[in-house]
């Protein structure tokens, strides 16, 4: 599968404790326009999404600027997320999560 086609990531703590998925800047176009409505597919069951954003300060008060994110439920720190566009519809993406083997389980 070509790079392109599917936006995977690592859930850090922050998007642990935030309950979402940070999308990176340079893969926004992935995703329908900021702020638009889509389905996400997650365990078979079908839920409104829309890129999200808040505004940050991890590069400084004097560079203040925005990150995005989806919402996705029940990730866990060092899970992977990876969402895929449905190839029947445009509005329509798959998202899987593939847990961390964790040794103290
Ligand atoms: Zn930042």
């Amino acid at each position: 599968m070509r790079p392109k086609d599917v936006y995977s990531k690592k859930i850090t703590s922050e998007e642990e404790q935030g309950g979402y998925v940070i999308v990176l800047k340079d893969r926004l176009s992935f995703f329908p326009a900021f702020g638009r409505r889509f389905q996400i597919v997650q365990n078979g069951r079908s839920r409104r999404a829309m890129v999200e954003s808040y505004p940050c300060s991890c590069r400084g008060p004097e560079l203040p600027h925005s990150h995005f994110f989806v919402r996705v439920k029940a990730v866990k720190s060092g899970d992977r997320v990876s969402i895929r566009k449905d190839s029947k519809s445009g509005a329509r993406y798959l998202l899987q999560v593939q847990n961390h083997p964790r040794r103290n389980v």
